[in-house]
């Protein structure tokens, strides 16, 4: 009796390796998840000691311990990045991929911003994707070769209500992408941006007080009206996941995006504004 012989699917990362910052959290994990999925070694980068050594091990179970590694890594502090990337290299014999995805959301509105919230912001969000960005680019010049994603944001290119500090942040690492998109060209370096639009499901983002930011600055419930007014705001009325972003991700990281460098994927169900 004849059967069908189905040829293994290709793993189009089998061989590469990922450090991907926030690699504990919502969309972080979902885009190591999937590059181990596709055959990748992945370092997972994170200041949380705690929620870096579960995602390890669970990520260890499903996909085998030789894949996985975890530092605790804070990406504001210059020899904290430094280890962590001395440490991928080490541990994988070199860096194919980075994302940068570390991050906080913390807002008010201009007047009650303070300093600290300001800094904080541009901390995590721009000089964390500066620094991290310094420590790959080495390692990927060794191999005249790399992709660097920047987990940026919707709010990056539409102004938001009471959040300037971070999407202003967000805007200042959109054009850093750009920017080394022009300096790692020659070395075979590509430079491209993922801008979500609200991932509330899964984001410990939205465990904390932005949810309730978010809700006060448009007037809405903090509750499910929250996820319904980003719905209904995109074009497809879908809620964005952290499997969406993962997957816009992947094909930043891939041969398949090998002509795209300096360039932006917004992951937004649509939306007409902006
Ligand atoms: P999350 O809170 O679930 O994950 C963020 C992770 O970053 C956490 O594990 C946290 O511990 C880690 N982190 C925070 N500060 C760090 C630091 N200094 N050094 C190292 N790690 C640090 O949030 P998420 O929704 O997965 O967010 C990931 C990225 O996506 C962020 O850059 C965020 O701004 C961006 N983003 C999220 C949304 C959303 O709606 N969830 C929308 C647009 C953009």
């Amino acid at each position: 009796e004849a059967k069908l012989q189905r040829m293994p699917k290709p793993r189009p990362l089998v061989g590469k390796v990922a450090l991907v910052t926030g690699g504990a959290g919502g969309i972080g994990a979902a885009t190591a998840e999937k590059f181990l999925s596709e055959g990748a070694c992945v370092v997972l980068a994170d200041i949380d000691a705690e929620a870096l050594a579960s995602c390890e091990s669970e990520f260890a179970d499903q996909f085998g311990a030789d894949l996985v590694r975890a530092i605790r890594c804070d990406v504001t502090n210059e020899t904290s990045v430094a280890a962590a990337f001395a440490f991928a290299a080490r541990e994988f014999g070199g860096l194919d991929i980075l994302v940068a995805n570390a991050g906080i959301a913390s807002s008010a509105p201009l007047e009650e911003t303070t300093v600290a919230l300001w800094r904080k912001n541009y901390d995590v969000l721009a000089e964390g994707y500066f620094l991290t960005s310094r420590a790959a680019f080495p390692l990927m010049k060794l191999q005249k070769n790399g992709s660097i994603i920047f987990i940026g944001s919707k709010n990056a290119l539409a102004a938001t209500p009471n959040a300037s500090a971070y999407a202003s942040a967000k805007a200042a690492s959109l054009h850093l992408a750009r920017c080394l998109a022009l300096e790692g060209a020659e070395h075979g370096i590509r430079v491209n941006v993922v801008n979500p639009d609200a991932v509330i499901r899964g984001s410990k983002i939205w465990d904390g007080d932005w949810r309730k930011e978010r809700a006060g600055a448009y007037g809405i419930d903090p509750g499910e009206a929250l996820e319904t007014h980003y719905r209904n705001r995109s074009l497809l009325k879908r809620s964005v996941l952290p499997e969406d972003i993962a997957e816009a991700v992947y094909f930043l990281s891939s041969e398949a995006s090998s002509k795209s460098t300096g360039n932006v994927i917004n992951v937004d169900a649509g939306n007409a504004q902006a």
